[in-house]
């Protein structure tokens, strides 16, 4: 581990930037689930008012119930409200906030969005529209990283966008090599060349595709690495136009390009690499202005690294570098916006233990991982020491076809990788979600698989172990262990018991 003074760290909330601090009363939160509910919490430990920005479809949810006043902006999908920016502008005017915080996915890199906010006097808490546009589309943010000397992964990404000149450059780089839409993001409109007979092919429908996901036909190719790591550094940048760090997360594990299980720190890297990157990371992000909290992503493969993308906004593995850290980044943010330090460079701050966060997914681990809806039955959270249960449904909500499937996020922390899995294993197995399938058994495989365990997972790892999901196992001893966890965790709670007056159907579900 980097022991290395960062310089940068002492967390004093709440010290301003002389003559620059922006009073904030009321934010308004243009977002839904979990991360809702997780502004709100650091908006009420601010003494923060709220309104949530919500869809007719979110009536039924957490966030709904705790923020300080809600406004509906729209019908359910998402072009007509979450991604709606007049809607939105005009739901937060209307409730009187001084500041939107836009969460993660929708509209939190739309730099459109920031400015509209601007113009409408209202604090977008996030950086400045210009960084966003140079950092957050992804040809332009990877010219920055070639004039601060960061490598990237060989590749084109050049105006000439004609099929021919994409099949020369192809040929190039030398196969497999990975089309990308320009505009995208997600894990979305990505396409694989593994031979050069089909290229042709793949980059029309690649183009056809990230036209009407993205609204422009624009990709750009890289080589595909195909023993890689997904590295990524938290950067943070303070209200003075200080950079720096907190520290490095693995996301590996990814089905579809898109992450399940995150990690703070990562058990990959060598104090050397990690020096490196980092500075890398703070690099980009000064040359970008950058301001609050964001994302450099990497790929990591036999010992060199690449510049993957630049997210700017918080992102949903943000809690595991929480708490090996010891930092709100939310509420950093929130000071941050406000023109005061979240930072001073009086002390040093460096990871301590290890976490991982599990994302919980309403859906069947047993038929390849489709969406699961319906209403929640009786939840159960197994609390204790360093647990952390980041969720947007309670029992009697409902999940719903409109919206990303994901119910709850689990994060664990513990002093070692191998004590946080076993911790993170144990949790799973004693949290009770009745009346939808959820991918924990999924995820409890997943943790307990020898490459996880010893950390040598590349982002193929899904792919080669468990391409064709995971299969029921309905012997005796998983049948004690869940009537075990269903007693423990539901028996025990008197007032949950009129729920579960016969759970075993929709909580054998779950196995
Ligand atoms: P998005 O913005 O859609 O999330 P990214 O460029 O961040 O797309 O990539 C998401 C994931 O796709 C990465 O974490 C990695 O697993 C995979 N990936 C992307 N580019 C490459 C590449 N050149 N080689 C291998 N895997 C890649």
């Amino acid at each position: 581990m980097c022991l290395e003074k960062t310089n940068e760290t002492l967390y004093l909330l709440g010290m301003n930037n002389s003559s620059k601090v922006k009073e904030i009363r009321t934010i308004a939160i243009a977002n839904r689930g979990e991360v809702a509910v997780r502004i709100i919490k650091a908006c009420e430990e601010l003494g923060i008012d709220t309104v949530l920005l919500h869809s007719e479809a979110d009536v039924s949810s957490r966030a709904f119930r705790m923020a300080t006043k809600t406004i509906c902006i729209g019908p359910a999908p998402t072009n007509q409200s979450y991604l709606n920016i007049q809607a939105n502008i005009q739901g937060a005017v209307a409730a009187g906030a001084d500041a939107v915080h836009p969460g993660f996915g929708f509209l939190s890199e739309n730099a459109d969005f920031a400015l509209a906010c601007k113009d409408a006097g209202l604090i977008f808490i996030g950086p400045s529209p210009e960084s966003i546009r140079l950092l957050g589309d992804k040809i332009s943010c990877k010219a920055l990283a070639q004039k601060a000397g960061i490598p990237l992964v060989p590749g084109y990404q050049g105006d000439d966008q004609s099929v021919e000149r994409l099949i020369k450059e192809v040929e190039l780089i030398g196969l497999p090599v990975i089309i990308k839409a320009a505009a995208g993001g997600g894990g979305r409109g990505m396409k694989l060349i593994r031979d050069l007979s089909e290229a042709r092919q793949l980059i029309e429908s690649a183009k056809r595709e990230s036209l009407s996901a993205f609204g422009s036909e624009k990709v750009f190719l890289e080589k595909y690495l195909d023993r890689a790591k997904h590295i990524e550094f938290q950067i943070f940048g303070d209200c003075a136009g200080q950079v720096q760090h907190l520290f490095d997360r693995e996301c590996s594990v990814q089905r579809r390009h898109q992450k399940i299980i995150e990690e703070a720190t990562s058990p990959s890297l060598t104090d050397d690499l990690r020096r490196q990157m980092g500075s890398a990371a703070v690099s980009i992000a000064q040359m970008a202005q950058y301001q609050g909290a964001g994302t450099v992503e990497f790929l990591l493969q036999d010992g060199k690294f690449y510049l993957l993308e630049v997210n700017t906004r918080l992102q949903v593995e943000h809690p595991v570098t929480e708490e090996v850290m010891g930092v709100d980044l939310v509420k950093m943010q929130i000071l941050t916006a406000m023109g005061k330090f979240a930072f001073s460079s009086e002390d040093i701050r460096i990871p301590r233990g290890h976490s991982i966060e599990c994302r919980l997914y309403a859906e069947d681990p047993y038929q390849g991982g489709v969406p699961s809806t319906g209403k929640l039955g009786t939840i159960a959270w197994p609390e204790g020491p360093r647990r952390r249960f980041e969720y947007g449904f309670e029992s009697g909500d409902i999940i719903t076809s409109h919206y990303d499937p994901m119910i709850a996020k689990v994060i664990v922390w513990d002093e070692s990788r191998p004590r946080a899995i076993d911790k993170m294993i144990r949790v799973l197995q004693d949290s009770v979600v009745f009346g939808v399938h959820t991918n924990i058994p999924y995820l409890v495989k997943i943790l307990s698989h020898p490459d996880f365990v010893t950390g040598v997972m590349t982002t193929r790892f899904i792919e080669t172990h468990f391409s064709e999901g995971i299969k029921s196992s309905h012997n005796e001893e998983d049948r004690i262990q869940f009537s075990r966890q269903v007693y423990k965790q539901t028996f025990s709670q008197k007032n949950q018991t009129s729920e579960v007056a016969s759970p075993w159907l929709s909580h054998w579900r779950n196995i």
